[in-house]
Formats: structure tokens, C-alpha cells, sequence
């Protein structure tokens, strides 16, 4: 990763302490950005990441906070900003899953879901342009006034029975995206999404931690290989930097293929 790209930057990650997020830190990081680990619960995990960017000779801090609440998101930045100065870069990776089957889920875990993964998206995006306008312009860090990266999910556009609270979550989190990016395009302010396919991360273990699930997995995904945290990070520290400068409202998709319905692939 070349360390100058986002060199003098400051990032916030949100659920930046596992996964993905984790991943992504290490990647800002790595390109010279001083990076907001948030975690909700599991501190150790946040601090050990910080320990792991700080012995690279990075700078992190880690920070705790719900994204889906609306105090919780405005201290994430007050204390971002205290530690490690005004954010350039916001990734509202944040989000989880409560799955049941439409007959037996409850209104609870509909909630939960949206809670965390839309309106905590939302809330930290919103925090994020009150940010930049503050902090204005700093063109000899990047062309651009701020930049947010929403973490969606090829279930912005796949369907996914079962799931029907994840998928509402990250359809919502596109058409988020992308009004948001035109809404604040003149100001400079760049908004895109990465849609992750399977990426190999706690919240989906059940789908590849056994030789025979992730096979059937496999079936999903043309170019054959489940995908790694990195993947990620790579797409996100191109659209934190200037080398994207001219793409706003687009959701980078990273997934293998896995739009591609593979099933169509011996059926033509
Ligand atoms: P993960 O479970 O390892 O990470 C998610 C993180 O978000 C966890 O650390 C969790 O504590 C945190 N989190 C959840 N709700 C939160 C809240 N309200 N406040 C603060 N933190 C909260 O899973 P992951 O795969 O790394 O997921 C990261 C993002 O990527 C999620 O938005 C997920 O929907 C998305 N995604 C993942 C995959 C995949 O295959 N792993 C695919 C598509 C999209």
C-alpha cells in the first residue's frame, strides 16, 4: 500500500474491532491515514488492532460507540477528533444480522437490524458532513471536502429469504448512498458503497467453516474462491483516496461474481 496516498488523514471505521472493518483499518493505516477503531463491545479487540497499527508506526486510537445511537455517534466524533484530529474519511461499516423466517421474526429483531445497519449508517454520515463542513477545505490533504464509504452488501441486490431485515437494510443503504451523494456532490463531498459478496468473517462462519459449507458456498461464487477481509480493504482505501476523485454514487461491488447469477453459467 503506498503509505503517502492517505498521508495527514484521519479515518473513522465504525465495527472497525473484527472482520472487515478490521481489515480496513489495518489498509487506511497503511496508507498513512490515523485511524478511529470503533468498537461496540470487545475493547481488547479494538486495543490489540491499535497495538498492531501503532507497532507498524501508524496512529489509532480505539473508541467505543453504537452507531444506532444518536449520542453514541456524536462522542465517536467529539473523541476522533480530540485524539487524532478532524475526520477526512468516514466508513460506516457497522452492521450485523438477526435472521428468521418471516412468520417467526420478531419486531425486535426487524429493529436491530435496521437500526444498526440503516439509521446508523445515516447517523454517521450525517455526523461526518457537519464535520467536514466545520473543519473545510484542506487541499494538500485531498481534493475532496470529505469522503464516506457506506459498507452495503450484494444484498442491496439479491434477495435473501430469510433475511428479509439485512436485505431491507442494505437496499435502503444504496438509495442512502446515493442521494446522499448527489445531495453533496457540489460540496465535494464524495459518497460511494463497497457490496461485499462472502467475505470470511465472523458473521457469516456458519457459511464457510466446514469443508462441505463452503462448498456449497462455493456454487455461489464464479470465480471460486470464498472472499478475505483484504479484498475489502484494498476497494476502500481506492475510494478514500484522491486516485477515485471523480467517483461519487457508485456502489463498488466486490463479491467474485457472485451478481453474476452463476446459476445461469451451464444454461445458456
Ligand atoms: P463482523 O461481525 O466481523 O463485523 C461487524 C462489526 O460491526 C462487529 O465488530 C460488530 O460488533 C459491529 N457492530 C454491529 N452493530 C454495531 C453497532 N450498533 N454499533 C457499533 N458496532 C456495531 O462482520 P463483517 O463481515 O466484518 O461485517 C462488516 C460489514 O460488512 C457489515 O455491515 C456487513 O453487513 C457487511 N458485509 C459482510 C459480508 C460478509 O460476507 N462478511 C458480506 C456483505 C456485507
Amino acid at each position: 500500500m503506498p503509505e503517502a496516498l492517505l498521508r495527514g488523514q484521519t479515518a473513522i471505521v465504525t465495527g472497525g474491532s473484527s472482520g472487515i472493518g478490521a481489515a480496513v483499518c489495518l489498509g487506511l493505516a497503511a496508507a498513512g491515514a490515523a485511524v478511529a477503531v470503533n468498537y461496540r463491545s470487545d475493547r481488547d479487540a479494538a486495543e490489540a488492532l491499535v497495538a498492531r497499527i501503532a507497532a507498524a508506526g501508524g496512529r489509532a486510537a480505539a473508541l467505543p460507540a453504537d452507531v444506532s445511537r444518536e449520542e453514541d455517534v456524536a462522542a465517536l466524533f467529539r473523541h476522533t477528533e480530540a485524539r487524532l484530529g478532524p475526520p477526512d474519511i468516514v466508513v460506516a461499516n457497522a452492521g450485523l444480522q438477526r435472521d428468521a423466517a418471516i412468520g417467526e421474526m420478531t419486531l425486535a429483531q426487524w429493529r436491530t437490524v435496521l437500526d444498526s445497519n440503516l439509521t446508523g449508517q445515516w447517523l454517521c454520515a450525517r455526523e461526518a458532513v457537519r464535520a467536514f463542513r466545520r473543519r473545510g477545505p484542506r487541499p494538500d490533504l485531498s481534493r475532496a471536502l470529505g469522503k464516506i464509504l457506506c459498507m452495503s452488501s450484494v444484498h442491496e441486490v439479491i434477495p435473501w429469504a430469510g433475511h428479509v431485515n439485512y436485505a431491507a437494510s442494505k437496499g435502503g443503504v444504496a438509495m442512502m448512498m446515493r442521494s446522499l451523494a448527489q445531495e453533496l456532490a457540489a460540496e465535494r463531498i464524495r459518497v460511494n458503497a463497497i457490496a461485499p459478496g462472502a467475505i470470511r468473517t465472523p458473521i457469516n462462519r456458519s457459511a464457510w467453516e466446514t469443508a462441505e459449507a463452503e462448498a456449497k458456498l462455493l456454487t455461489l461464487i464464479p470465480y471460486g474462491r470464498v472472499g478475505e477481509p483484504e479484498d475489502i480493504a484494498k476497494a476502500a482505501v481506492w475510494l478514500a483516496s484522491d486516485e477515485s476523485d471523480y467517483v461519487t454514487g457508485i456502489t463498488l461491488t466486490v463479491d467474485g461474481g457472485m451478481t453474476l447469477y452463476p446459476g445461469f453459467q451451464d444454461n445458456g
